[in-house]
């Protein structure tokens, strides 16, 4: 756990947040500032600052089941979601620890950006 981190605090219960989803290797909640009707984070309770930063296997896969179960649980899996995960400062990444937006709800559209 990184002290200054606030997704670590978030991961590991030192702040509460807003959570629908959790295992050992990660957890997911509502984004504080959500752009569709589903935006929840996935983060892994370990600090890794980015997806290119060592993250293990296990932990990828557990992210992966993660929105799985967000997707589920959110009623979006069957019409479909976004997953995003950005990735430096060129990417506007503002938080520097790890985590997928999973936003769904609405149609989203075909473009990408
Ligand atoms: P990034 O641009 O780094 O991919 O996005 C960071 C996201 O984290 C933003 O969408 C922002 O609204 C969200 N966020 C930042 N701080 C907090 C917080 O303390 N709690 C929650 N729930 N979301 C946060
Ligand atoms: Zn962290």
């Amino acid at each position: 756990m990184k002290d200054d981190c606030i997704f670590c605090k978030i991961a590991n219960h030192v702040i509460e947040s807003n959570y629908v989803y959790e295992d050992d290797l990660v957890c997911a909640f509502r984004d504080m500032n959500p752009q569709a009707p589903t935006h929840v984070l996935v983060v892994p309770k370990e600090h890794y600052a980015n997806i290119v930063d060592g993250v293990p296997g296990d932990t990828l896969a557990a992210m992966a089941h993660a929105v799985d179960e967000v997707a589920k649980a959110e009623g979006i899996r069957e019409d479909g979601f976004r997953v995003i995960a950005n990735t430096g400062d060129a990417a506007g990444q503002t938080v520097h620890h790890l985590h997928w937006h999973v936003l769904g709800g609405k149609n989203l559209g075909e473009g990408l950006l």
